[in-house]
């Protein structure tokens, strides 16, 4: 029997990146096979970005810029790829079908199912229900019913698993949708999430993410500020779980115990991502940020002054409204003066349903695009003279599946050092015994820093390489051999045993 594929097409944030790899283990389990496991299916894949499958997933986000519109000219290319295939489902979770629900499908009819952000479970129920009734399903839950954690999940690789610790936000930044699309803040109890790394880590993992819209405040939820502090302790104990991460802090809660358990958990890794959004202190009240910048700055310093390895990146917004020069020169002030190893930075945009997209003094598009193009200056110049300092140390890069094409000509391997800054390392010219797999983690030289990475080539010079073979990269080596053998499978369905079953998922 030819199996049923589907493909999860993520557009938004980590927390989606999660969802979909939700969605995708839902979809395992409901007997589905993802599309790049069956070739023929993938190979017919068109522009649309459909992945060749049965069932097509767009899991949205309303954060991005116009992106309604992107996703109505998206669904219209998904419509003329559903003509030529019958059967086709096609649906739409996340965010932006939290906001819109049935409208989706009034605009696009040809959508059969629409879900939300707080019932991804319905998934496989509602693709049912709109096959067997022939109309489409739309079921969107004004509140979390299934802790997402709890689904299944087919992770998107096996050495690294990023883990929900909360979802919701109890803030109210004027700029940001999050809370009226995720809802308020809902804590996971610490035995939980323990054992969901546990688990993680038993089927390979040794780089785990601890992942909430606002992880510092963990804990609230039950009455324990201090929580997240001891669940960073907690993940320290956590035989073979050699790094954590955790993204992304509120500099409001960012407290000093969370910076002695960073310093004192060795498994915790020397990086830090915590938005900044506006140098500003004006501007950071018009947004609803309870913080100021020389809190922000202390933050930074307290905690290079326990970790001076420590790289820290940040989110900033240009041009939020009624942002004059001298605010923008305040963003700049504290940029050069918190010295981020990189920084996210957004040209403000209206998002609808947020306060900030109501007011009359939106700041016009070229003074924003001006503002921007400088601070990119300012922080491409602090990036690269970072970087640059660390030419000569010794870097530990987990190494990442999936090389770039440069990587491939170059012969080099990418992954991310310690603090989570990107690092292309050369394979020496004749390497003795196995190459580095996903997973494994190797130790070079820095022989370059660019603004937006490291190159540790002293391989080539007959420098320092050194590998360490990890379980990720057997586990990652056993995953490939499964997924070659589903493919086999597939092309010769004569000879195939479970296809679509759950034994083929990887943890
Ligand atoms: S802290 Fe602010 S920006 Fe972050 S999710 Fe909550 S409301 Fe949005």
């Amino acid at each position: 029997m030819t199996p049923t594929t589907f493909s999860v097409r993520t557009l938004g944030c980590q927390m989606n990146v999660h969802d979909s790899e939700r969605m995708a283990g839902l979809l395992i389990d409901a007997g589905y096979t993802p599309v790049d496991l069956v070739p023929d299916a993938a190979a017919r894949a068109t522009d649309a970005g459909d992945g060749g499958a049965d069932i097509v997933v767009v899991n949205t986000c309303s954060v991005r810029e116009n992106a309604a519109t992107r996703l109505f000219g998206n669904l219209g290319q998904l419509a003329a790829v559903k003509r030529e295939r019958p059967g086709m489902q096609i649906a739409v979770g996340g965010c932006l079908a939290q906001q819109m629900r049935e409208e989706i499908v009034h605009r696009a009819p040809w959508v059969d199912v629409v879900f939300g952000t707080h019932n991804i479970d319905v998934l496989p129920v509602l693709l049912e229900r709109a096959r067997h009734n022939n109309e489409a399903a739309v079921e969107i839950e004004e509140s979390l019913k299934v802790f997402p954690s709890t689904l299944p999940t087919k992770r998107e690789n096996p050495y690294a698993a990023w883990v929900s610790i909360s979802v919701g936000c109890n803030n109210t930044c004027t700029f940001c949708i999050v809370p009226s699309l995720r809802g308020k803040e809902r804590d996971r109890r610490p035995g939980d999430i323990l054992a969901e790394i546990q688990a993680v880590v038993d089927a390979g993992a040794i780089e785990v993410t601890l992942l909430g819209q606002n992880v510092n405040s963990y804990g609230v939820g039950f009455g324990d500020r201090g929580a997240f502090a001891k669940l960073l302790r907690a993940c320290g104990q956590i035989e073979g779980l050699k790094r954590v991460r955790f993204t992304s802090p509120h500099p409001a809660a960012f407290s000093d115990d969370v910076i002695d358990a960073m310093a004192e958990t060795p498994n915790v890794m020397p990086s830090l991502h915590m938005p900044l959004q506006s140098g500003s202190d004006a501007v950071l009240r018009q947004m609803r940020r309870s913080y100021r910048s020389k809190k922000f700055l202390g933050i930074l310093e307290r905690v290079r002054d326990k970790m001076p390895d420590a790289a820290i990146t940040t989110d900033i917004i240009v041009g939020f409204p009624g942002e004059t020069e001298e605010d923008f020169a305040q963003t700049l002030a504290v940029v050069e003066a918190s010295r981020f190893a990189s920084a996210y930075t957004f040209q403000y945009s209206p998002r609808p349903g947020t306060p900030a997209a109501d007011r009359t003094d939106q700041v016009p598009a070229d003074v924003v695009t001006e503002r921007y193009q400088r601070l990119i200056a300012l922080q491409d110049r602090i990036s690269t003279e970072e970087n640059e300092a660390l030419q000569g140390s010794v870097v530990e890069v987990l190494v990442a599946d999936g090389s770039g094409r440069k990587d491939e000509a170059s012969e080099r391997i990418s992954g991310r050092a310690r603090d989570n800054r990107l690092v292309h390392v050369a394979l020496p010219p004749e390497q003795a015994g196995p190459a580095p797999r996903p997973g494994d983690i190797v130790r070079a030289r820095v022989t370059h820093g660019a603004p937006h990475y490291l190159v540790a080539d002293s391989a080539l010079a007959g420098g320092l390489f050194e590998i360490e073979r990890t379980r990720a990269g057997d586990t990652w080596q056993a995953a490939q051999a499964a997924a070659r053998e589903a493919r086999e499978a597939s092309e010769h369905p004569t000879t195939a045993v479970g296809l679509g079953m759950p034994s083929l998922r990887r943890p």
